[in-house]
């Protein structure tokens, strides 16, 4: 399986990190070894000073596809939750001067942790999913999809064009503003429809 994360889908994010207004979706990816173990702490990593969270809704793609047209893409993902795109934030900036590929700042092990998933069909509120995540038991950031600059089916469209979608892999659809520093001993806890659906401590 494989990790797929969209950057700058949320206006104010953009804005927050002065980049320029996408025209079509960006993506990149993340391997397996990102994922974070049910129950284990973030583990800071020692080749950064500044790691941010972003909190983002996740999709699961559950059919093999590509080339999927975008009235066809609700078929392609089912369930739903909240993971975090733990950035190496200085690392990034490095890359970004440099011109090169991000994939250190944002590919590293357990750069990934994901809640439980719920069904799409079982969300009370489909068209305006609000979730957020509590950093040391405060809102940290908030979000709602309907404030997405593309949709999740625009999303699907658009990568599957370029790398075939299989199933279990997992799309981060983007992080709202907000996005900021974790330190060892903070405590995250993630939230989908006002649910808790994860908590772990960063180490
Ligand atoms: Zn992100």
């Amino acid at each position: 399986m494989k990790i797929i994360c969209i950057g700058r889908n949320y206006l104010a994010h953009v804005k927050e990190l002065d980049n320029d207004l996408p025209t079509e979706p960006m993506f990149f990816l993340k391997p397996e070894t990102a994922l974070l173990p049910q129950g284990m702490a973030f583990p800071y990593p020692d080749f950064s000073q500044k790691v941010h969270y972003e909190t983002e809704l996740v999709l699961r793609v559950c059919k093999l596809g590509r080339n999927i047209a975008e009235d066809d893409a609700p078929y392609y993902y089912d369930a739903i939750t909240v993971g975090i795109d733990f950035t190496a934030r200085d690392l990034q900036s490095q890359c970004k001067a440099k011109g090169h590929p991000w994939e250190i700042a944002k590919a590293f092990d357990y750069s990934a942790p994901i809640g439980k998933f719920k069904k799409i069909s079982e969300l009370k509120n489909p068209d305006d999913i609000a979730f957020g995540m509590k950093l040391n038991g405060y809102w940290a950031q908030q979000g709602h999809s309907r404030d997405m600059i593309f949709t999740f089916d625009c999303i699907i469209a658009h990568v599957s064009r370029f790398v075939t979608l299989q199933e279990g892999d997992l799309v981060f659809t983007g992080t709202p503003q907000g996005v900021c520093e974790v330190h060892v001993g903070d405590g995250l806890e993630l939230f989908l429809e006002g649910e808790g659906v994860l908590r772990f401590v960063v180490k």
